[in-house]
């Protein structure tokens, strides 16, 4: 059966400093949710733990998990399951924003390594070049270190987008083209191991079909590998949400998903049931 598309995983509130738009709000994303069809949406807001020992997020630490859970309640209906979920960085040092305690507090945590455009917090410019080598080195690493940690609950966890122009404003694609297949099977067989949903998140648009290839492509060796994958619109502002549904079905398309190759995760946590029945 081919991937259906029922769910979003990844959505920020006007609580991320990124979006900051009074209309994004928790009622305006579950009506998104609801008028796709989704079973279950997630808000992922950024935020970065002040509990845990380095306090590297420059202009985040004010987004400490009680400001984020400024949104509970969230909406609720048995049409739609609505989860507290966050999305975490990894700061230059390696540390993961969010403490043991606070792992526990939330339903799904998104794990972002890649962004790079974050300098100072995620990066120390003066040490890694801006080139496409020198951040495809430190993407690499940054992953590696992400999935060799031991006490995250990977379960409850998904890897953010693979590829977004921020691993290296410069030169995005380039920079991705410089993972060889090996490295990726690395990544991805960690992935898998660790039992973590893998994103899926880009946009389906390229300017060449070489370049939207080359964005397929680790998406491809993850699926080959055995990875399983959500999606995640990554929504900042209402005007994403029209479109992002088309755009998951033709990233399923692309990629030719079936439902045994969506993350377990979903049927699990999924409302039961659906409009109409
Ligand atoms: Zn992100
Ligand atoms: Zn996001």
């Amino acid at each position: 059966m081919r991937y259906i598309v029922d769910h979003d995983l990844h959505s920020h509130s006007y609580i991320s400093p990124c979006s900051r738009d009074d209309r994004q709000t928790k009622q305006a994303i579950y009506a998104y949710a609801l008028a796709s069809g989704y079973k279950l949406m997630a808000l992922t807001d950024h935020g970065w733990d002040t509990k845990v020992d380095d306090k590297g997020a420059v202009g985040w630490v004010g987004n400490n998990m009680d400001r984020l859970r400024e949104n509970l309640p969230l909406p609720q209906s048995k049409y739609c399951r609505f989860l507290m979920g966050c999305e975490i960085d990894m700061n230059r040092h390696g540390v993961f924003g969010l403490s043991p305690e606070e792992r526990d507090r939330f339903e799904f945590i998104i794990a972002s390594t890649s962004h790079l455009n974050l300098r100072h917090f995620t990066i120390d410019p003066e040490t890694v070049g801006d080139d496409a080598a020198s951040r495809k080195a430190y993407y690499q690493k940054r992953l590696h270190t992400l999935l060799d940690m031991e006490d995250l609950p990977f379960h409850k966890m998904g890897l953010a987008h693979f590829y977004t122009g921020n691993i290296c404003n410069a030169e995005p694609i380039k920079c991705l083209s410089l993972f060889t297949e090996n490295d990726l099977r690395d990544i991805f067989e960690k992935v898998k191991a660790r039992g973590m949903g893998v994103e899926l998140n880009f946009v389906p648009r390229a300017a060449t079909a070489e370049d939207l290839e080359i964005v397929l492509r680790p998406h491809r060796v993850a699926k080959d590998v055995g990875c399983k994958f959500y999606l995640g619109g990554d929504a900042h502002h209402p005007e994403r949400f029209a479109e992002r549904r088309a755009e998951f079905e033709t990233i399923v398309d692309l990629l030719d998903l079936r439902e045994s190759d969506k993350w377990e995760f979903v049927p699990r946590m999924i409302a039961q049931e659906t409009v109409g029945q």
